[in-house]
Protein backbone atom coordinates (compact mmCIF):
# COMPACT_ATOMS: atom_id res chain seq x y z
CA UNK A 1 0.00 0.00 0.00
CA UNK A 2 1.57 2.82 -0.77
CA UNK A 3 -0.04 6.14 0.83
CA UNK A 4 2.02 8.71 -0.73
CA UNK A 5 0.62 8.25 -3.65
CA UNK A 6 -2.21 10.72 -3.95
CA UNK A 7 -4.96 8.68 -5.76
CA UNK A 8 -4.91 6.12 -3.23
CA UNK A 9 -4.99 8.57 -0.55
CA UNK A 10 -7.82 10.04 -1.96
CA UNK A 11 -9.73 6.64 -2.67
CA UNK A 12 -9.50 5.62 0.94
CA UNK A 13 -10.75 8.96 1.75
CA UNK A 14 -13.62 8.80 -0.55
CA UNK A 15 -13.98 4.75 0.66
CA UNK A 16 -14.49 5.33 4.28
CA UNK A 17 -16.15 9.03 3.93
CA UNK A 18 -13.46 11.41 5.10
CA UNK A 19 -12.34 14.80 3.79
CA UNK A 20 -9.31 16.89 5.25
CA UNK A 21 -9.72 18.52 8.20
CA UNK A 22 -8.45 22.02 8.16
CA UNK A 23 -9.48 22.57 11.93
CA UNK A 24 -7.05 19.17 12.42
CA UNK A 25 -4.28 20.68 10.62
CA UNK A 26 -4.68 17.79 8.50
CA UNK A 27 -2.05 17.90 5.64
CA UNK A 28 -0.75 14.36 4.66
CA UNK A 29 2.74 13.84 3.39
CA UNK A 30 3.02 12.60 0.09
CA UNK A 31 6.70 12.43 -0.75
CA UNK A 32 8.21 8.92 0.20
CA UNK A 33 11.60 9.77 0.89
CA UNK A 34 10.60 12.63 3.51
CA UNK A 35 8.51 9.88 5.00
CA UNK A 36 11.54 7.57 5.07
CA UNK A 37 14.21 10.53 6.32
CA UNK A 38 11.55 11.23 9.43
CA UNK A 39 11.01 7.64 10.26
CA UNK A 40 14.87 7.17 10.34
CA UNK A 41 15.58 10.07 12.33
CA UNK A 42 13.29 9.09 15.14
CA UNK A 43 16.14 7.34 16.87
CA UNK A 44 19.39 5.40 16.87
CA UNK A 45 17.53 2.87 17.78
CA UNK A 46 15.20 -0.20 16.52
CA UNK A 47 14.14 -1.05 20.14
CA UNK A 48 12.73 2.53 20.89
CA UNK A 49 9.10 2.50 21.28
CA UNK A 50 7.56 5.79 19.23
CA UNK A 51 5.06 8.00 20.40
CA UNK A 52 3.57 9.59 17.54
CA UNK A 53 0.72 12.28 17.49
CA UNK A 54 -1.51 12.65 14.38
CA UNK A 55 -1.23 9.78 12.04
CA UNK A 56 -3.29 10.92 9.85
CA UNK A 57 -4.18 8.12 7.69
CA UNK A 58 -1.09 6.57 8.49
CA UNK A 59 1.18 7.37 6.16
CA UNK A 60 3.92 7.84 8.45
CA UNK A 61 2.93 5.20 11.26
CA UNK A 62 3.61 2.70 8.59
CA UNK A 63 7.48 3.66 8.39
CA UNK A 64 7.59 3.99 11.84
CA UNK A 65 5.99 0.26 12.84
CA UNK A 66 8.61 -1.03 9.90
CA UNK A 67 11.62 0.64 12.20
CA UNK A 68 11.04 0.69 15.76
CA UNK A 69 9.66 -2.47 18.18
CA UNK A 70 6.21 -1.05 19.32
CA UNK A 71 4.29 2.40 17.91
CA UNK A 72 1.52 4.33 20.29
CA UNK A 73 -0.70 6.71 17.72
CA UNK A 74 -2.87 9.52 19.07
CA UNK A 75 -5.24 10.80 16.95
CA UNK A 76 -7.94 12.97 17.65
CA UNK A 77 -10.32 12.85 14.51
CA UNK A 78 -12.10 10.02 15.30
CA UNK A 79 -13.34 9.37 11.84
CA UNK A 80 -9.74 8.60 10.43
CA UNK A 81 -9.52 5.46 13.07
CA UNK A 82 -11.29 2.76 10.63
CA UNK A 83 -8.76 4.21 7.87
CA UNK A 84 -6.66 3.68 10.40
CA UNK A 85 -7.67 -0.39 10.95
CA UNK A 86 -7.56 -0.57 7.53
CA UNK A 87 -3.93 1.06 6.52
CA UNK A 88 -2.22 -0.35 9.38
CA UNK A 89 -4.10 -4.14 9.15
CA UNK A 90 -0.27 -5.54 8.44
CA UNK A 91 1.05 -4.32 11.70
CA UNK A 92 1.13 -6.01 14.70
CA UNK A 93 3.10 -3.67 16.90
CA UNK A 94 0.66 -0.64 16.80
CA UNK A 95 -1.84 0.72 19.20
CA UNK A 96 -4.40 3.90 17.98
CA UNK A 97 -5.82 5.32 20.52
CA UNK A 98 -8.73 8.38 19.24
CA UNK A 99 -7.84 11.24 21.94
CA UNK A 100 -6.89 14.86 21.91
CA UNK A 101 -2.92 14.41 22.76
CA UNK A 102 -3.47 18.02 24.53
CA UNK A 103 -6.08 15.76 27.22
CA UNK A 104 -4.26 12.87 27.51
CA UNK A 105 -2.44 11.09 30.25
CA UNK A 106 0.55 10.28 28.35
CA UNK A 107 2.05 9.13 31.74
CA UNK A 108 -0.79 6.73 31.96
CA UNK A 109 -0.45 6.16 28.44
CA UNK A 110 3.13 5.50 28.41
CA UNK A 111 3.88 3.28 31.29
CA UNK A 112 4.08 -0.14 29.60
CA UNK A 113 6.24 1.40 26.71
CA UNK A 114 8.50 3.06 29.14
CA UNK A 115 8.55 -0.38 31.20
CA UNK A 116 9.59 -1.76 27.87
CA UNK A 117 12.65 -0.25 27.03
CA UNK A 118 13.15 3.41 25.90
CA UNK A 119 10.27 5.80 23.96
CA UNK A 120 10.64 8.52 21.30
CA UNK A 121 7.89 10.76 20.20
CA UNK A 122 7.53 11.31 15.84
CA UNK A 123 5.24 13.64 14.62
CA UNK A 124 4.21 15.73 11.26
CA UNK A 125 2.52 18.16 14.26
CA UNK A 126 -0.82 19.60 13.07
CA UNK A 127 0.30 23.18 13.19
CA UNK A 128 -2.36 25.24 14.99
CA UNK A 129 -1.34 23.41 18.08
CA UNK A 130 2.61 23.18 17.54
CA UNK A 131 3.46 25.05 20.33
CA UNK A 132 1.49 23.44 23.18
CA UNK A 133 2.26 19.60 22.05
CA UNK A 134 5.70 20.40 22.04
CA UNK A 135 5.43 22.55 25.56
CA UNK A 136 3.09 19.36 27.38
CA UNK A 137 5.78 16.93 26.09
CA UNK A 138 8.87 18.59 27.46
CA UNK A 139 6.57 19.62 30.72
CA UNK A 140 5.42 15.86 31.28
CA UNK A 141 9.07 15.42 32.09
CA UNK A 142 8.92 12.23 30.70
CA UNK A 143 11.88 10.46 29.42
CA UNK A 144 11.97 10.83 26.00
CA UNK A 145 15.03 9.97 24.19
CA UNK A 146 14.51 11.94 20.85
CA UNK A 147 11.25 14.37 19.88
CA UNK A 148 11.33 14.35 16.05
CA UNK A 149 8.66 16.94 14.93
CA UNK A 150 7.72 18.17 11.44
CA UNK A 151 6.69 21.97 12.22
CA UNK A 152 6.85 25.37 10.76
CA UNK A 153 9.71 26.24 9.62
CA UNK A 154 9.65 29.62 11.11
CA UNK A 155 8.86 27.52 13.99
CA UNK A 156 12.11 25.40 13.86
CA UNK A 157 14.04 28.55 13.34
CA UNK A 158 12.58 29.82 17.05
CA UNK A 159 13.52 26.32 18.67
CA UNK A 160 17.30 26.54 17.34
CA UNK A 161 17.92 30.62 17.53
CA UNK A 162 20.97 31.80 19.28
CA UNK A 163 19.99 34.12 22.69
CA UNK A 164 19.40 37.82 21.59
CA UNK A 165 18.40 37.48 17.62
CA UNK A 166 14.82 37.93 16.86
CA UNK A 167 14.32 34.31 16.73
CA UNK A 168 15.45 33.80 20.05
CA UNK A 169 11.68 33.67 22.37
CA UNK A 170 10.46 31.93 25.86
CA UNK A 171 10.32 28.77 24.07
CA UNK A 172 13.86 28.36 23.13
CA UNK A 173 14.95 29.18 26.24
CA UNK A 174 12.28 26.57 27.89
CA UNK A 175 13.16 24.15 25.11
CA UNK A 176 17.07 24.62 25.97
CA UNK A 177 16.35 23.60 29.66
CA UNK A 178 15.20 20.24 28.54
CA UNK A 179 17.58 19.40 26.09
CA UNK A 180 19.07 20.47 22.71
CA UNK A 181 17.27 20.85 18.97
CA UNK A 182 18.61 20.43 15.57
CA UNK A 183 17.33 21.18 12.30
CA UNK A 184 17.48 18.35 10.26
CA UNK A 185 15.76 19.23 6.64
CA UNK A 186 13.53 21.58 5.11
CA UNK A 187 10.32 20.22 3.63
CA UNK A 188 8.04 22.50 0.93
CA UNK A 189 4.62 22.84 0.99
CA UNK A 190 4.26 20.79 -2.20
CA UNK A 191 5.12 17.28 -0.09
CA UNK A 192 1.25 17.96 0.93
CA UNK A 193 -1.82 17.21 0.21
CA UNK A 194 -3.60 19.45 0.88
CA UNK A 195 -0.29 21.81 0.68
CA UNK A 196 -0.24 24.35 3.81
CA UNK A 197 0.38 27.72 3.58
CA UNK A 198 3.79 27.95 5.06
CA UNK A 199 7.04 25.78 4.57
CA UNK A 200 8.14 23.18 6.94
CA UNK A 201 11.24 21.53 8.36
CA UNK A 202 12.26 18.92 10.65
CA UNK A 203 13.73 19.49 14.00
CA UNK A 204 15.05 16.43 16.47
CA UNK A 205 15.55 17.72 20.05
CA UNK A 206 17.86 14.97 22.16
CA UNK A 207 16.68 15.66 25.60
CA UNK A 208 19.09 15.86 28.98
CA UNK A 209 19.59 12.91 30.20
CA UNK A 210 20.65 14.75 33.58
CA UNK A 211 19.73 18.17 33.06
CA UNK A 212 22.44 21.03 32.87
CA UNK A 213 21.16 23.13 35.28
CA UNK A 214 18.95 23.01 38.10
CA UNK A 215 16.67 26.16 38.98
CA UNK A 216 16.19 26.50 42.88
CA UNK A 217 12.59 26.58 42.00
CA UNK A 218 11.56 24.98 38.26
CA UNK A 219 8.21 27.16 38.74
CA UNK A 220 9.69 30.40 39.60
CA UNK A 221 11.99 29.53 36.53
CA UNK A 222 9.50 29.23 34.27
CA UNK A 223 7.49 32.71 35.19
CA UNK A 224 10.54 34.45 34.84
CA UNK A 225 10.83 33.08 31.10
CA UNK A 226 7.51 33.46 30.84
CA UNK A 227 7.34 37.33 31.95
CA UNK A 228 11.06 37.86 29.99
CA UNK A 229 9.61 37.38 26.59
CA UNK A 230 5.74 38.51 27.26
CA UNK A 231 6.67 41.99 27.46
CA UNK A 232 9.50 41.75 24.86
CA UNK A 233 9.85 45.23 24.12
CA UNK A 234 10.50 46.17 27.40
CA UNK A 235 13.93 46.03 29.86
CA UNK A 236 14.32 43.04 31.79
CA UNK A 237 13.56 45.18 35.29
CA UNK A 238 10.05 46.33 34.04
CA UNK A 239 9.28 42.47 32.69
CA UNK A 240 9.93 40.97 35.61
CA UNK A 241 8.05 43.77 37.85
CA UNK A 242 4.74 43.09 34.93
CA UNK A 243 5.24 38.81 35.82
CA UNK A 244 5.97 39.24 39.52
CA UNK A 245 3.49 41.68 41.23
CA UNK A 246 5.29 40.68 44.82
CA UNK A 247 8.39 42.34 43.87
CA UNK A 248 8.54 45.96 43.81
CA UNK A 249 10.12 48.44 41.04
CA UNK A 250 13.16 48.40 42.89
CA UNK A 251 14.10 44.77 44.00
CA UNK A 252 13.39 43.99 39.99
CA UNK A 253 16.01 46.32 39.28
CA UNK A 254 18.56 44.92 42.55
CA UNK A 255 17.82 41.61 41.18
CA UNK A 256 19.00 42.12 37.89
CA UNK A 257 21.83 43.67 38.64
CA UNK A 258 22.65 41.29 41.15
CA UNK A 259 22.73 38.77 38.26
CA UNK A 260 25.10 40.49 36.77
CA UNK A 261 23.29 42.78 33.87
CA UNK A 262 22.81 46.08 33.10
CA UNK A 263 19.12 47.47 34.01
CA UNK A 264 18.76 48.35 30.03
CA UNK A 265 18.61 44.68 29.53
CA UNK A 266 16.06 42.88 27.68
CA UNK A 267 14.97 39.06 28.41
CA UNK A 268 15.71 37.95 24.71
CA UNK A 269 19.51 38.20 25.41
CA UNK A 270 19.87 35.73 28.09
CA UNK A 271 20.56 32.25 27.63
CA UNK A 272 19.07 29.69 29.67
CA UNK A 273 21.83 29.68 32.46
CA UNK A 274 21.39 33.13 32.63
CA UNK A 275 17.55 32.82 33.29
CA UNK A 276 18.13 29.69 35.88
CA UNK A 277 20.58 32.13 37.59
CA UNK A 278 18.39 35.07 37.45
CA UNK A 279 15.11 32.89 38.77
CA UNK A 280 17.16 31.92 41.77
CA UNK A 281 17.59 34.97 42.93
CA UNK A 282 13.96 35.87 42.48
CA UNK A 283 13.22 32.87 44.36
CA UNK A 284 15.04 34.26 47.58
CA UNK A 285 12.68 37.02 47.45
CA UNK A 286 9.98 35.65 47.43
N1 LIG B 1 1.01 11.87 10.21
C1 LIG B 1 0.24 12.20 9.03
C2 LIG B 1 1.17 12.55 7.90
O1 LIG B 1 2.32 12.89 8.19
O2 LIG B 1 0.76 12.47 6.74
C3 LIG B 1 -0.75 13.35 9.30
C4 LIG B 1 -0.13 14.62 9.88
S1 LIG B 1 -1.27 15.97 9.93
C5 LIG B 1 -0.16 17.34 9.73
C6 LIG B 1 -1.66 16.17 11.66
C7 LIG B 1 -2.52 15.06 12.25
O3 LIG B 1 -2.72 15.35 13.64
C8 LIG B 1 -3.90 14.91 11.66
O4 LIG B 1 -4.18 13.55 11.45
C9 LIG B 1 -4.85 15.49 12.73
O5 LIG B 1 -6.14 14.95 12.70
C10 LIG B 1 -4.09 15.13 13.99
N2 LIG B 1 -4.37 15.99 15.15
C11 LIG B 1 -4.69 17.31 15.15
N3 LIG B 1 -4.85 17.78 16.41
C12 LIG B 1 -4.60 16.72 17.23
C13 LIG B 1 -4.63 16.56 18.64
N4 LIG B 1 -4.91 17.61 19.46
N5 LIG B 1 -4.37 15.34 19.17
C14 LIG B 1 -4.08 14.28 18.35
N6 LIG B 1 -4.04 14.38 16.99
C15 LIG B 1 -4.30 15.57 16.44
Amino acid sequence: MNLCDIRTVKNIMEAFGLRFRKEFGQNFLTNPMIVSDIADSASDTAADSILEIGPGIGTLTRELCARYSRVLALEIDRGLIPALSYTLDEFDNVTVVNEDVMKADLPALLTPYFEAGSVSVCANLPYYITTPILMKLLESELPFRYITIMIQSEVADRLTAKAGSGAYGAITAMLNYYGTAERLFTVSAGNFIPPPSVSSAVVRIKLHEQKPYQPKDPEIFRRTVKAAFEQRRKTLPNALSAGFPALSKEQCVAVVSKAGHRPDIRGERLDVAQFVALSDLIAELL
